[in-house]
């Protein structure tokens, strides 16, 4: 078999931007694989160092990007996420500054959970004598270069970006927007596993390997697509960020109140009905620059009214 391609955790970056050189081209259908580093790059390797050994790390590096031939601005990127494998340890830690319970702490402490168990039984981390928790691995950052000003990585927006959503999973398919020629993909901040909302300020933070499969969408099949959207086990997922929640729900929610219209012919009153009886609105993330939103539906509803997804 052919090497996969690959992008090696050398070619990252603490900002998602159209004037980023492409760190590898890869055609309508290919398969690459993405190295990444975690969102400490890699630098927090001892509990009894928590600011971590590197002098000027990136915050959040995202490894990338990735031109797709042909990924044309108004075109959809849709990445299938086939396989997410991570390194054999987590780490976790406290901040002082940001985070739901930030005022806690006075001082930054790093917590490091080695990663048991393989990939047929099932991944765990040993949290303490009590309890063992099973893993459920997701990428944090994943997005493509915005058409204007780079984002950082630390930030969600309508390029996806650090999400933080912990649907992104191996077997989900995300669909985000090509603003630039190629697309630019980049990806990274991989969590063993996050709860949503993110309280603390991080997930298990970790880094490893990304396989995804990326197909270029056009027309009217990418029009329709509210992006950044979400596939994942049997739900399509509009999310969306702003900087209060109550402005990132109602953006998750119409997005996906429009998208239900057209996909099931529906008109405004009996697709906010579907909307109220089926969509289930979830916080990904309320630690980041801006809060992250997603509203969930189910597919086969729509299915039933003869849409497939692309
Ligand atoms: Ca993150
Ligand atoms: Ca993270």
């Amino acid at each position: 078999m052919a090497d996969i391609l690959t992008i090696t955790r050398e070619h990252v970056s603490g900002i998602l931007t159209k004037n980023a050189a492409p760190a590898a081209f890869c055609q309508d259908g290919g398969t690459v694989v993405f190295e990444t580093r975690d969102c400490y790059d890699d630098a927090v390797v001892s509990e009894k160092r928590p600011l971590g050994d590197k002098t000027d790390p990136i915050e959040n590096p995202a490894t990338g990007p990735l031109y797709v031939e042909g990924a044309a601005p108004g075109d959809v990127l849709k990445v299938e996420i086939l396989d997410i494998r991570l390194r054999d340890w987590g780490v976790m830690r406290s901040s002082t500054m940001c985070g739901v319970f930030h005022e806690d702490f006075t001082e930054r402490t790093a917590r490091i959970f080695p990663i048991c168990g393989d990939e047929s039984d099932g991944r765990y981390i040993v949290f303490d004598d009590c309890l063992t928790i099973p893993l459920d691995p997701m990428i944090g950052v994943i997005g493509t270069a915005p058409a204007g000003e780079g984002i950082t990585t630390d930030t969600p927006h309508s390029h996806g970006g650090n999400m933080d959503c912990h649907k992104i999973v191996k077997g989900s398919v995300l669909y985000l927007p090509v603003n630039v020629p190629g697309g630019l993909l980049s990806m990274g901040d991989l969590h063993a596993l996050m709860g949503d909302g993110e309280v603390l300020i991080c997930g298990l933070e970790t880094a490893g390997r990304v396989t995804v499969r990326v197909h270029v969408i056009k027309g009217d099949a990418a029009r329709m697509l509210p992006t950044p959207f979400l596939y994942c086990r049997g739900r399509v997922m509009t999310i969306q960020s702003a900087v209060t929640l109550d402005a990132a729900g109602d953006l998750a929610a119409k997005a996906m109140k429009t998208f239900v219209k057209d996909a099931a012919g529906k008109d405004n009153l009996e697709a906010g009905m579907l909307m109220s009886l089926l969509s289930d609105m979830a916080v990904c993330q309320v630690v980041d620059p801006l809060k992250t939103v997603r509203v969930e539906f189910p597919l086969d509803v729509l299915e039933q009214y003869g849409y497939h997804l692309p």
